[in-house]
């Protein structure tokens, strides 16, 4: 490793920065940022082109963080950043998905824009480790687990951590701090508004901490159900009465893989309509393809007895998951919503239209609706319209926004 002494002495002097911690309350964090298949990468640009990788990875670091973080170098497009003073183990997961994503943005490399499949793996102390060597080893192991994670940033599984995110996102739930947004969805042709995403925020003492930080930490740690009873009850608290009011439009909730399989979700799903006077009709649940690979089974047959409800049943981030298409032999799919991936790669990308195309005329065969996600541009939706896409929600239209306010907004439009 290179700069060893650096990072140990770096990592020595946020560790005796540390304000006055209790056993529970990580005292300073380490991020290790790596470029993956850096082979492949040198392979295709070259090696000039791995060096000034580096140099832009490094320059994009030192401008997302902290001034009391440092950056270290540890190797080949390979940074550690030491990461003094942190409340709790939110704020190190924050930084993770902060540096995650911004490395997901493209680097102007020799004139041309690439993208690097970088990944960002982090440990706390004295959560994690006792010695900076341990701290070190527990990053690096959480940047290679990160590999498997859509949003590539993961933290050290090892450790009090999840007993510590239990508590904070228990504690969260208890405290109301959990939010309903909605987005809006449009019709691709004509441009009325159809309905509306549910999706959570969490503000936290700390600050917002991002969905994917929170689901995640609500997966593991099983206060996924809690959180799921929250989603359905909070969101048709708020669109109960649009629902009603307005037949023809859906309210759809991100079901996550784990609350597919919980015992008694159908009955949930049943009582909660009920409660709040929401026809089966008005719901959409989400769910990715990924919910198709612990148990594909009893995913098809919930999901099947859910639908002979009058729930509908969305695919969520379609083309991204698993690729085998035999799930969708087992079980009616109302939507099938395209990753918006998929969509941003349509301009100046004629196989990326292809395939969102395909992926339309998919879901018009098996009888369902095509649902574009992240359309951000005027062309993006123009090449919808071409394509004959039903819905489309993104940030060119609407971004998410809190219940209430996206629902004052939409009052015209519903009454028109
Ligand atoms: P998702 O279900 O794919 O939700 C769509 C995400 O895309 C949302 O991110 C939304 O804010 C974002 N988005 C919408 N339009 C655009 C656009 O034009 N451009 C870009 N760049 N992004 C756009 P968000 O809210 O951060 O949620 C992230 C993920 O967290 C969601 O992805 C969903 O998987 C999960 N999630 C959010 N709320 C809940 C929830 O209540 N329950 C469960 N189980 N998962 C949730
Ligand atoms: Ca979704
Ligand atoms: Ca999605």
């Amino acid at each position: 490793m290179l700069n060893r002494d650096t990072l140990y002495a770096t990592i020595e002097a946020a560790r005796l920065q540390a304000p006055g911690t209790g056993p529970t309350t990580p005292a300073m964090g380490l991020l290790v940022v790596r470029a993956q298949r850096l082979r492949e990468f040198e392979r295709l640009f070259g090696y000039v082109a791995s060096e000034r990788l580096q140099v832009a990875m490094a320059d994009r670091l030192e401008h997302a963080l902290r001034r009391v973080d440092s950056v270290v170098s540890i190797g080949e497009c390979a940074f550690a950043v030491v990461l003094p003073q942190l409340h709790d183990r939110q704020h190190a997961a924050l930084a993770a998905s902060k540096v995650a994503r911004l490395m997901r943005e493209p680097f102007e490399v020799l004139g041309r824009s690439m993208r690097a499949s970088i990944t960002v793996g982090g440990a706390t102390w004295p959560e994690d480790a006792a010695s900076a060597d341990e701290l070190c080893q527990r990053a690096d192991a959480a940047c290679a687990d990160a590999v498997h994670q859509r949003e590539r940033h993961a933290l050290s599984s090892r450790g009090g951590g999840e007993a510590v995110a239990h508590d904070a996102l228990h504690d969260a739930l208890l405290r109301n701090q959990l939010q309903v947004y909605l987005q809006p969805i449009h019709a691709v042709a004509g441009g009325q508004l159809l309905g509306f995403e549910s999706l959570a925020r969490w503000q936290s003492d700390d600050g917002w901490i991002p969905p994917s930080v929170f689901i995640a930490v609500a997966e593991q740690t099983g206060l996924i159900d809690e959180l799921t009873r929250w989603s359905i009850n909070a969101t048709l608290r708020h669109c109960a009465d649009a629902l009603r009011a307005q037949p023809g439009l859906t309210c759809s909730i991100n079901l996550s893989p784990r609350a597919v399989l919980e015992h008694g979700i159908v009955e949930q799903i049943g009582s909660s309509l009920r409660i709040w006077g929401v026809p089966p009709q008005a719901l959409i649940v989400e769910i990715t393809e990924t919910a198709f690979v612990e148990d594909p089974e009893t995913t098809a047959s919930v999901l099947g007895e859910l639908h002979a409800t009058g729930v509908g049943i969305a695919i969520d981030d379609y083309g991204t998951g698993y690729s085998s298409l035999s799930y969708l032999r087992n079980f009616p799919v109302t939507e099938l919503k395209i990753d918006r991936s998929f969509v941003a790669g349509m301009a100046g990308n004629p196989r990326c239209e292809q395939l969102v195309a395909a992926m339309i005329e998919l879901a018009h065969r098996l009888g369902a609706t095509a649902v574009a996600e992240g359309v951000e541009q005027r062309e993006e939706l123009e090449a919808l319209q071409r394509l004959g896409c039903d819905r489309y929600q993104g940030y060119y239209t609407a971004r998410p926004g809190p219940a209430d306010d996206v629902l004052a907004a939409a009052r015209p439009a519903l009454e028109a």
